[in-house]
């Protein structure tokens, strides 16, 4: 397609500038699509701070989005255009030993490289791509009952449950801690109790403001460490501690929850999700952390009480989109803010603050309607 387009490119740290820049052009396998909705992540912001995760600059961050599919590759023969979807661009890298080999493009170690919005342009514009289109696998249609500011928030809540999915809680239930209410911590709220009825969930964060649309998500206890108690202390109070071999060896004994997910990226969370599961408990580390971040752990929490570590980044689209159309997940509780594509500086900077805010959605296409949400100042 032709013409230029409206976006918010990304030049530096912190500098984000609105202008019109030439519609992306698109290659045999891609697709074009012009963006309604667009929500703002977690990991946009050390992107826009720090230029963290980043490729290139100058850039067009945007990663979380609805979309309407308006050109596609003379290779794509199952995407028809006018669809309505969510995704993500995956695209290996050609050259590594997996793609060499016949690996499928999620299956390269540099398909990350060119993810949408981090290594490629991404959606706070009116058009965008998807590299290597896939119908199932990058590209997931959304159905009718999903409306399309929902939609941008399919794609963090397909975190929750990509990880819920390796985690197997098993069905008699489980003592679960999530560490964080912001949407990845919600999504995990909401997959535990759409596959595990059984499981009690206790949900910690320093912003009252989240821990209230935690419950609101499903969470049995809320902890505000911030008030005086650790996590590990009000959970020792309901659950009791656990045993294993060695506790009465250790400095602090063991928790007793059996499945702790990390969403904060705060360094002390990660090490505290150690202490509190109990032997042969599950830690799931799902937040976004940083090159200089290290935790403090105990080799014995891995050696002799056996936690199992879970690698957090797993997502799954498709069932993120199921369960929302289903009414098991639902984000309008989490949506707190709505702002034109112009004042994308506002919004990043309204989502950093915790204490007011949860998810943060762009109305990128102003001809589209609003649609209900939690509305905050
Ligand atoms: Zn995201
Ligand atoms: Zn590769």
């Amino acid at each position: 397609m032709e013409g230029t387009m409206k976006a918010m490119v990304l030049k530096g740290p912190g500098r984000l500038v609105y202008q019109q820049v030439p519609i992306p052009k698109i290659g045999p396998r891609d697709i074009l699509f012009k963006i309604s909705y667009a929500a703002v992540c977690g990991g946009d912001l050390p992107a826009y701070r720090d230029l963290h995760y980043l490729q290139h600059t100058p850039i067009i961050i945007g990663h979380e989005f609805t979309g309407y599919v308006v050109e596609v590759g003379d290779q794509v023969k199952d995407i028809p255009v006018g669809m309505r979807f969510m995704g993500t661009s995956i695209e290996g890298c050609g050259e590594c030993e997996v793609c060499k080999n016949g690996g499928k493009d999620w299956e390269c170690p540099y398909s990350t490289k060119y993810g949408l919005g981090f290594g490629r342009d991404g959606v706070f514009a009116e058009y965008s791509v998807i590299h290597h289109a896939q119908l199932g696998v990058s590209v997931h249609p959304l159905p009718d009952s999903i409306n399309d500011m929902v939609g941008a928030t399919c794609e963090p809540m397909c975190v929750g449950i990509g990880n819920v999915g390796l985690i197997k809680p098993q069905p008699r239930g489980e003592r679960i801690v999530i560490y964080g209410a912001g949407i990845i911590g919600q999504s995990f709220i909401q997959a535990f109790k759409a596959e595990c009825e059984q499981c009690e969930i206790a949900v910690v964060d320093v912003s009252d403001f989240r821990l209230e649309l935690a419950r609101q998500s499903g969470a049995d206890y809320v902890i505000n460490p911030a008030r005086g108690k650790s996590a590990y202390d009000a959970m020792a109070e309901i659950w009791g501690y656990g045993e294993y071999a060695y506790h009465d060896r250790s400095t602090k004994p063991c928790g007793n929850a059996t499945i702790a997910v990390e969403c904060t990226s705060n360094m002390g969370c990660v090490a505290e999700a150690m202490d509190i599961v109990t032997q042969n408990g599950k830690v799931c580390y799902a937040a976004g952390y940083g090159d200089d971040d290290k935790a403090l752990i105990h080799p014995v929490n891995l050696m002799m009480k056996g936690v199992q570590v879970i690698p957090g980044l797993m997502g799954n689209f498709a069932k993120s989109v199921q369960y929302m159309a289903e009414g098991k997940f639902r984000t309008e509780h989490l949506i707190t803010h709505v702002y034109p594509l112009e004042q994308l500086d506002e919004a990043i900077h309204k989502s950093m603050d915790s204490k007011h805010s949860c998810k943060v959605c762009i109305k990128v296409d102003p001809a589209f309607p609003d649609y209900p949400y939690n509305k905050q100042d």
